[in-house]
């Protein structure tokens, strides 16, 4: 698990003119209190850890979207934890504070392996063009489910596994199904039986289900401040769009619907809207 580091002297730098609120590095201060806490992992598909002071807690926003922010141990100490996208760039980027200043921080690059596969469907790696119109309509409806914020509850900061597997596809990989480039893999596939129990990692509301061309039967789960999970490739759902889960409470079994090659559960995580690793998220 490599070490979290706060890094980025331009906070400091950020920080010498406060505009009411005092930006502060009080990163080890969140290491000790909160165990439970997100991996920083400042790379394409990984989380910037941002710690913070100010006297309420403040709103974040990264690229226009608003961002998780956690309560420190000691007053007026907040961590802000921002998700990277698979498609950023390595590069410097910048948090907006409370609308009025901003925090800079880096992105790291990182070298993902390649994955060849073989799909035997023509049809998942070439639709058709009424296929294409089902994708748009059920990635529309994904979409909004990833968008969404709820603040209504405390955040959930650290995952249990949603199923008894192997890891068969690390998060990240380059794909090329049937040798011709598709997007990266944008979760990470727990290779298990036809009909194990796949579980809720968090407590979470399930915000859509459905029947999706290359997800399959598929749940997805909004735990609030940003952060939603997805389920994909399932032999049967056990719950319904509105329901309240509980960490462990049963979503649903393991299949090979949709676009696979084997019976697998594909597991998305997101944060204000970016992909990103769900390892990060797994309590050690
Ligand atoms: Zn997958």
């Amino acid at each position: 698990m490599p070490k979290p580091v706060i890094q980025s002297t331009s906070i400091l730098k950020h920080s010498l003119h406060t505009v009411g609120i005092t930006l502060l590095l009080v990163y080890a201060a969140f290491t000790t209190a909160q165990s439970r806490q997100p991996v920083h992992l400042p790379v394409p598909g990984g989380l910037v850890l941002l710690a913070m002071e100010s006297d309420h807690r403040p709103e974040v926003q990264f690229e226009g979207r608003r961002v998780m922010v956690l309560e420190g141990d000691s007053q007026n100490q907040w961590m802000a934890v921002v998700g990277i996208s698979l498609a950023h760039l390595p590069g410097t980027y910048a948090v907006q504070v409370d609308g009025l200043k901003s925090i800079s921080f880096d992105i790291n690059p990182k070298d993902y392996e390649t994955q060849y596969l073989t799909v035997t469907n023509q049809r998942q790696v070439n639709p058709t063009a009424d296929d294409l119109v089902r994708i748009r309509r059920e990635k529309a409806e994904m979409d909004r489910t990833f968008v969404n914020w709820d603040d209504s509850a405390d955040p959930v900061t650290a995952f249990i596994l949603p199923t008894r597997g192997v890891v068969s596809s690390s998060f990240g990989l380059r794909r090329f199904f049937n040798d011709q480039a598709r997007s990266p893999h944008s979760g990470l596939d727990l290779a298990a039986a036809e009909g194990v129990a796949i579980v809720a990692p968090a407590r979470g509301k399930v915000t859509a289900t459905g029947d999706y061309f290359f997800n399959g039967n598929t749940v997805l789960l909004d735990h609030g401040h940003g952060l939603i999970s997805m389920y994909c490739h399932m032999s049967r759902i056990n719950v319904t769009p509105g329901d309240i889960v509980a960490a462990g409470e049963l979503l649903g079994a393991v299949g090979r619907t949709g676009r696979v090659t084997g019976p697998h559960l594909h597991w998305s995580v997101s944060l204000n809207n970016a992909r990103v690793d769900p390892n990060l998220f797994l309590a050690e």
